[in-house]
């Protein structure tokens, strides 16, 4: 197995975030090496959960440039490599190869985020999974006709499409 250097993390998380943004975890729980009070003063606002410590997705750190606290994420984060990093580290796929995966996935996303906002949620601080269900929560206006079931009709398959896709090439 290779090892992948910073450069790389920075060339290919950086164009990619799932785990960060929400759609993969909707929290990170903190393992015992990590002292919460590190991570407040850093500005996480923690949660307490069966005696855990956790922060919520979308991760607050994470910047178009990458993970701000890069150098201090919590243990978690550092452990965590996707099904993608796993594969380059195995000569399985090219760096090519999972930049195309994470173009393609991340164009499902765009395409999910495009009829969340037409359906009226545009939340940019809320994960994929949040807006969705806060969509199909919300009761339907009848007098816009027939377009909300559209609507809702192409999120489900979307969603569903996304969910099949972070199965095969990311989660593990
Ligand atoms: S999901 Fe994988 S490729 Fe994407 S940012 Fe996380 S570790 Fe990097
Ligand atoms: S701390 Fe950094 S690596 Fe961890 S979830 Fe947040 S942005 Fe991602």
């Amino acid at each position: 197995m290779k090892e992948l250097d910073s450069a790389f993390y920075e060339r290919v998380c950086g164009e990619c975030g799932l785990c960060c943004d929400g759609t993969l975890f909707a929290d990170v729980r903190l393992r015992e090496e990590d002292d919460p009070k590190d991570l407040l003063t850093l500005g996480f606002k923690l949660k307490r959960r069966k005696g855990f410590y956790f922060f919520k997705q979308p991760c607050q750190a994470r910047t178009e440039q990458g993970c701000k606290v890069y150098e201090k994420r919590p243990n978690r984060c550092q452990a965590f490599e996707c099904r993608q990093l796993l594969d380059l580290k195995d000569d399985v796929v090219t760096e090519a190869e999972v930049l195309d995966t994470i173009r393609a996935t991340k164009e499902i996303i765009g395409q999910i985020d495009e009829l969340l906002a037409r359906a009226g949620d545009s939340r940019k601080n809320k994960s994929l999974m949040q807006r969705y269900e806060h969509v199909l929560s919300e009761p339907v206006d009848l007098s816009e006709g027939e377009e909300p079931f559209e609507i809702r009709g192409e999120l489900s398959g979307l969603m569903e499409e996304l969910d099949e896709q972070l199965n095969e090439k990311f989660r593990v």
